[in-house]
């Protein structure tokens, strides 16, 4: 049967955008599916962690509306302070401006958009795969599934076991421009609130990203939690810390925001894989959130989007110019290195949710490991790099994260019980 294209990409987010510029770059036939028209409003933060830069191959700098320097944390609202950095840490976009912006790089490069096109069903075969949409139907070589949380293409291939859910809540606030241009390069971070989530502020261009997140059956807990944090950082009864570091400032009451109106507070699921698995069946690979690519530990999805496109993009090349026998690599190759780096921000996030308290003030008291953050965000230094630094003490490291993952499950059930019990 004859092919209309090499490769359907199924997904104009990160994830898809990406895999499609690589895709054409290389000069492979590539047609990109996506449901909704562009411009779109997406529930995201939109904040691109340093690292990320690293692995686009052109300038976003027309899309970045911020760039951070400066973290303001927070523990249950209080005990605040700040840390500064000299290198950026984080990049706040508009996540409708970067799909649009990754999606035109796409088109410039040579793939095929097509918009409006919803994906319904898929059907793979000996030789490739026949994807309909809810008007028309195409047949391609191989199918990268990038549809994100909806899932269509990894729940149909059956490639999203051990995925579990998470959920956040986001909105667009309005603020005082004074404030807007104050925190203009500082994100605020509340944690050891909610077990397993946190709350935050980026800053935008003309306005404030703020959301919460944390565990999806932790979710009636979300918005009270969205409450109390719009409050704590918009009034002025903050209890504040002050630090010698010279990398730390003290903070005034002045510092918190003067909001104005909100728009958008929405919610979306982050899928978080808790385990190495499949990550293609046959002609079809997943990638992003299609593929449960969530970060446990902070939620964070672009990077491991970005990353698991390209790999895609990589695989499908290789495929087609016969240096490999089967997509099998696509599966290794997110094994050893996205699923590495999660599962062991996943051991991270079981000790932090146990003892929040003293992490928090760890990042506050000790240069060290503030640093060893901002590395983490810059793409500097990995997770795996926080084992590999207890040397030949690992094992207690790793017994420790088997221990906290049991008291971090009970503490979630104990507020889960509580909050129940609250309700009625
Ligand atoms: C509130 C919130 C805040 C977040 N903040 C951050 C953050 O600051 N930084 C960060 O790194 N991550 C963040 N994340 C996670 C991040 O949004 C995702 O991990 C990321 O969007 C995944 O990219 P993707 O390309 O896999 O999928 P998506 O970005 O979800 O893109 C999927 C695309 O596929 C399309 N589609 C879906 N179904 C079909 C279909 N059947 N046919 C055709 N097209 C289809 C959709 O319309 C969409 O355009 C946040 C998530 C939430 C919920």
């Amino acid at each position: 049967m004859l092919f209309d294209t090499d490769v359907i990409v199924v997904g104009a987010g990160p994830a898809g955008s990406l895999a499609a510029y690589i895709l054409a770059t290389q000069g492979i036939q590539v047609t990109l599916l996506e449901k909704t028209r562009f411009p779109r409003y997406k529930v995201c933060g939109g904040g691109l962690t340093h690292k990320i830069l690293k692995e686009i191959p052109f300038d976003l700098t027309p899309v970045i509306e911020s760039t951070i320097h400066s973290f303001r944390f927070s523990h249950q609202f209080e005990h605040v302070f700040t840390r500064n950095s000299t290198e950026p840490l984080i990049y706040c976009t508009m996540r409708g401006d970067l799909d649009a912006f990754l999606l035109q790089k796409a088109a410039d490069a040579g793939a095929t958009i097509s918009m409006g096109e919803k994906v319904t069903s898929f059907l793979q075969d000996e030789s490739g795969v026949t994807v309909s949409t809810q008007e028309k139907t195409f047949r391609s070589r191989m199918l990268i599934g990038a549809e994100g949380a909806s899932g269509i293409v990894s729940r149909t291939t059956g490639l999203q076991d051990s995925v579990e859910m998470g959920l956040a809540w986001e909105a667009e606030v309005n603020a005082d421009p004074e404030d807007l241009m104050r925190f203009s390069g500082t994100v605020f971070l509340d944690w050891g609130t909610l077990p397993g989530g946190y709350a935050w502020v980026f800053p935008k261009k003309d306005h404030f990203s703020i959301g919460v997140g944390g565990p999806a059956r932790l979710s009636k807990a979300m918005m009270p939690y969205y409450e109390r944090f719009m409050t704590s950082i918009g009034n002025t009864s903050l209890q504040s810390s002050i630090l010698n570091s010279p990398s730390s400032i003290l903070h005034p009451p002045s510092s918190n925001i003067r909001f104005g109106e909100t728009r958008s507070l929405k919610s979306w699921p982050i899928p978080v894989r808790t385990r190495k698995s499949a990550f293609h069946k046959g002609f079809v690979m997943v990638t992003g959130d299609s593929a449960g690519l969530g970060d446990p530990l902070t939620g964070e999805g672009i990077y491991y989007a970005v990353r698991s496109g390209k790999l895609a993009a990589e695989t499908c090349s290789e495929y087609l110019s016969g240096r490999i026998p089967s997509l099998e690599t696509f599966s290794q190759r997110i094994n050893d290195e996205l699923m590495t780096e999660l599962l062991e921000a996943n051991r991270i996030k079981h000790v932090f949710n146990t003892v929040p308290i003293r992490i928090h003030s760890f990042v506050r008291d000790s240069d060290r490991a503030w640093k060893a953050f901002g590395k983490i965000l810059r793409g500097e230094r990995w997770y795996a790099d926080v084992r590999n630094g207890f040397g030949k003490w690992k094992i207690f490291w790793r017994l420790a994260c088997f221990v906290s993952g049991f008291i971090e499950r009970r503490k979630e059930t104990k507020f889960l019980k509580r909050q129940t019990a609250e309700i009625k």
